[in-house]
């Protein structure tokens, strides 16, 4: 059983709308996460049937009270004051067994007054990507929204095509986001605004509250989060898709995937979405954007600061211009474990960039060149230890990945030259653990939805298991781990809404 609270519920209303989900016709249970259940205090398990009434919102939890909740947000650079939770409901929150205030909230679960033109719902392929790529990013330790449970509608939902329906229920941190404070200061609510910022420093900043001025000292650490943040996602080739400020979250967890993707052959301006035409979102403009969305942010807090005038101003676009040292202090960390390097190393930073023009120009797939470099610093080690010679399979493995070997030799004839000094089993754990074998490929996302639709769920528990087994080197997280062919490759990426 679940213990929920309502604390967003202290609020003012603006912020939030009851709202009750809309039955679905035959709820059936597609997965559960136990684990996350037990964080949650769940002691014991109640069965499929029952966890597919409570998850589709049929028949609520106990306890639950469904609230929508109302934001704004910049969409592709586009101020929209109105947006809020057209298809999610918030049950309400749960203290975990560590003590941490998690929502618990359908996405999918029907209209609320926020829908718009939309249905409220959600077809089962977007749900099933969440659920994987939500899993796989806390399984490698970057801050995430999670998958507690995803149930099948027996509805279908009209999109391009009729397609199956699913809800999908997540957990996070909080569900508020830059946009719920642009949803304050636009009505120039003041009195909901400051209860909004009052309330995220309790809940997830508890430290500013002592600082001079709280409402900067919010600022200076959501900023620090999301640049921490964005430096992981780019650790990992990951590209949001659709980094709008509504979907930005304020707790600084990676939220609302949608049309997200990792990107396989390393390529800077890479972007996925169908909808992201300008290449707004590519990968490499997603720091500058988070920070666009972050000064967006301290517009919002301006009134509350306790400057006036140019002097606030002033003071809020020093927080906002740190953003690109608190990434770079971030990256480099990153990077110097992703190389196997001290991460005091200042050779980390020159040979990462030179990394990246080899895998952009060689066609090189980025996890397995991670993945690849790793097996090869273990056997550098070993070489060390002289318990083996002449041959390199690892050094030719990872030169095989190249359309362009000479370069990537020269390359890691530099590399090995700053990593000699430095054979630590402690290295190469921070290494292993920077460079994850199996990540969610987008064909391989296909395919399980592709069966799910068909109503074959083996292939989703299968994928499920080895993106959250990230570092496993078993031969099945072997071939799920394979790059797609030429003709697997996925293109595009549809937000499914
Ligand atoms: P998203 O692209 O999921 O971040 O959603 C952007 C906005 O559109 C949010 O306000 C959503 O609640 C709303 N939205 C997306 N899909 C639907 C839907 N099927 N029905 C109602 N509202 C939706
Ligand atoms: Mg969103």
């Amino acid at each position: 059983m679940l213990t929920f609270e309502h604390q967003f519920a202290t609020l003012p209303e603006p912020l939030w709308a009851a709202c009750q989900p809309t039955p679905v016709v035959h709820p059936s249970l597609i997965a559960f996460n136990d684990a996350l259940a037990a964080q949650l205090g769940m002691q014991t398990r109640p069965d499929d049937d029952t966890l597919a009434q409570w998850f589709s919102g049929n028949q609520l939890p106990p306890g639950a009270e469904p609230k929508a909740l109302g934001y704004a947000g910049h969409q592709f650079g586009n101020f929209v004051p109105q947006l809020g939770d057209g298809r999610a409901l918030l049950l309400g929150e749960v203290v975990d067994q560590s003590g941490l205030r998690r929502d618990v909230q359908l996405k999918g679960s029907g209209r609320t007054p926020f829908s718009r033109g939309g249905d409220g719902r959600s077809p089962l392929g977007p749900v099933l990507r969440e659920y994987l790529v939500s899993e796989f990013m806390a399984a490698v330790g970057v801050p995430t929204t999670r998958a507690l449970a995803a149930v099948a509608t027996g509805e279908r939902v009209n999109r391009q095509l009729p397609e199956p329906g699913a809800v999908f229920t997540r957990v996070a941190s909080s569900h508020i986001r830059v946009g719920t404070f642009q949803f304050a200061a636009v009505r120039r609510d003041e009195s909901a605004l400051k209860a909004l910022a009052d309330h995220v420093i309790a809940r997830h900043y508890p430290e500013a509250a002592n600082a001079e001025d709280p409402y900067l000292a919010l600022l200076e650490a959501v900023t620090a989060r999301q640049a921490a943040l964005v430096a992981r996602w780019m650790s990992l080739g990951f590209i949001h898709g659709v980094m709008n400020t509504d979907n930005c979250s304020i707790a600084g967890e990676t939220i609302d995937y949608g049309p997200c993707a990792f990107m396989e052959q390393f390529d800077p301006q890479k972007v996925f979405s169908s909808i992201d035409q300008g290449k707004r979102y590519a990968f490499d403009n997603q720091p500058a954007i988070a920070q666009w969305n972050l000064a967006r942010f301290a517009e919002t807090l301006l009134p509350l600061m306790r400057e006036e005038g140019d002097a606030v101003v002033e003071q809020a676009t020093e927080i906002i211009r740190g953003f690109t040292a608190c990434f770079s202090a971030e990256q480099r960390r990153l990077h110097a474990n992703k190389l196997g390097l001290a991460s005091e190393s200042d050779r980390a930073a020159p040979l990462m960039e030179a990394l990246e023009i080899q895998m952009h120009q060689g066609r090189m797939d980025m996890t397995a060149t991670f993945d690849a470099l790793t097996h090869y610093t273990k056997e550098l080690g070993a070489k060390a230890l002289e318990t083996d010679t002449s041959e390199q399979p690892q050094k030719e493995a990872l030169l095989a990945l190249t359309t362009q070997p000479d370069g990537l030799a020269a390359w890691l004839a530099d590399w090995e030259s700053a990593q000699q000094a430095s054979q630590q089993s402690e290295r190469l754990e921070a290494m292993r653990r920077a460079n994850p074998v199996v990540i969610p490929r987008n064909h391989r996302i296909q395919e399980v939805i592709g069966a799910a639709v068909e109503g074959d769920f083996a292939p989703f528990h299968a994928l499920l298991a080895a993106v959250t087994q990230p570092f496993d080197e078993s031969e099945e997280a072997r071939r799920l781990a394979a790059p797609a062919t030429e003709n697997e490759q996925v293109l595009r990426t549809f937000c499914g809404t």
